[in-house]
């Protein structure tokens, strides 16, 4: 088990806290906050309990200079204050004497956000490949580093395992524990049966997810363009329809390793362009040469949801169409609301796509838990560890 809040004493202590600020920026106003919100529980612990609060997190991806005044994170330091409903002291920098004099001269119960840290970047990926001297230099910073950025518990960076393993105490704050609780809670012993759907666009994305998860599943849905492949490996025809062709193989093996388990769209939504437009709904599985499959269609919504309706315990990550466009987002928003309208159902929802389509549809607070790490809770889901958990003190 590893080290918790409540096992660390934070009094007069510098604590370092590598949060997820990843949030949409468009000139610098923030469309969607609730990763920011997410965060708030620990950072508020953690001044109830008479500490100096040092936050980093990165923010979009910084190749050039240019990027660095779309991606400062001065705006979040902003929202944060209103949040909290206190002084947050915005750094802009990531290293040099006027971080450290503002943390040094930090008091108790006082937040400090410093600067992307993915300005380190710039000068050979430094944050990215977890440079040892910068993982170093940050964790010479603090006294105490908590990880509380599930989003990126699944990479190696400078900002979560460079600083946790120069450090001499460690833990994870309270959304991270939240979020291996809910997501562990749905695949040890959950209660079945256990449907888990999956969509978005590449197979390749989650074929660990459905290789580990055949094993605890008792339905694997799968719609999006995840499904041509498949339906293409049955020999059915999928027309202009988005597929992976190296990965037809697998998918033919998994669907004779799980006969039954597997279930694929029986219909489909089609258009003749990758456009927003009124689409044809298909006869059966089969797509015309010249469309594309861009939604599941009305058999199929039917078909999913009786599935669904069944479920003690659902896993969903992937949008079952292109929901970005309104012609083609009603597959994935029956989805949402045939759980949301379930009673005595843990439904788990992935991040990225399928927590937006969610918050989307109106029914957030109906879903169990809305995970704020998309490829994080992929790959807990495929069972694998998570490199900035593990490296963190067990208790
Ligand atoms: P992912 O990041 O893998 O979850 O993929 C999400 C993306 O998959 C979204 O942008 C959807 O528009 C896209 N998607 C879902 N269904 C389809 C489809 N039938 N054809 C093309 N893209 C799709």
């Amino acid at each position: 088990m590893k080290k918790t809040l409540a096992d660390i004493n934070f009094k007069d202590k510098k604590v370092l806290v590598r949060a997820d600020f990843n949030v949409p920026l468009v000139d610098d106003v923030i469309s969607d906050d609730n990763r920011i919100i997410s965060a708030i529980p620990t950072i508020q612990y953690l001044l109830d309990h008479d500490a100096k609060v040092i936050l980093l997190s990165h923010l979009g991806r910084i190749k050039r200079s240019e990027d660095l005044k779309k991606y400062s994170l001065k705006p979040v330091a902003k929202r944060l204050a209103e949040l909290l409903g206190t002084e947050v002291n915005f750094v802009d920098e990531i290293s040099r004497v006027t971080l450290q004099t503002a943390i040094n001269s930090l008091e108790n119960k006082q937040v400090l956000l410093m600067e992307n840290t993915r300005f380190a970047d710039l000068e050979n990926k430094r944050e990215s490949n977890n440079d040892a001297i910068l993982g170093k230099y940050w964790a010479s910073l603090g006294d105490v580093f908590v990880n509380d950025a599930f989003g990126t518990a699944h990479r190696e960076h400078a900002s979560n395992v460079g600083i946790a393993t120069n450090i001499n105490e460690s833990c994870i704050g309270l959304l991270v524990e939240k979020e291996l609780a809910m997501l562990n809670k749905a695949i040890i012993n959950p209660e079945r049966p256990v449907v888990v759907i999956l969509g978005g666009a590449k197979v390749s994305d989650k074929i660990g997810v459905i290789d580990h998860l055949l094993k605890v599943a008792d339905k694997i849905i799968i719609g999006g363009a995840m499904s041509f492949t498949f339906l293409k490996a049955q020999e059915f025809n999928i027309g202009k329809s988005l597929i992976e062709e190296d990965k037809i193989e697998l998918a033919k093996q998994y669907l004779q390793k799980a006969i039954g388990k597997i279930i694929l769209p029986i219909d489909h939504l089609m258009s003749k362009e990758f456009v927003d437009q009124s689409g044809i709904n298909s006869t059966d599985a089969n797509i015309a040469d010249d469309y594309i499959g861009m939604d599941i269609g009305a058999k199929t919504i039917t078909l999913f949801n009786n599935y669904i309706k069944e479920a003690k315990t659902i896993i969903w990550n992937g949008p079952v169409g292109v929901f970005e466009m309104k012609n083609f987002n009603k597959g994935t928003l029956a989805i949402c609301e045939t759980i949301a309208h379930l009673n005595n159902v843990f439904s788990i929802v992935g991040g990225g796509d399928s927590a937006a389509a969610a918050i989307q549809s109106g029914f957030k607070d109906k879903f169990s838990y809305i995970s704020t790490g998309g490829g994080a809770s992929l790959e807990l889901l495929e069972g694998k560890p998570l490199p900035a958990i593990e490296v963190i003190q067990d208790k």
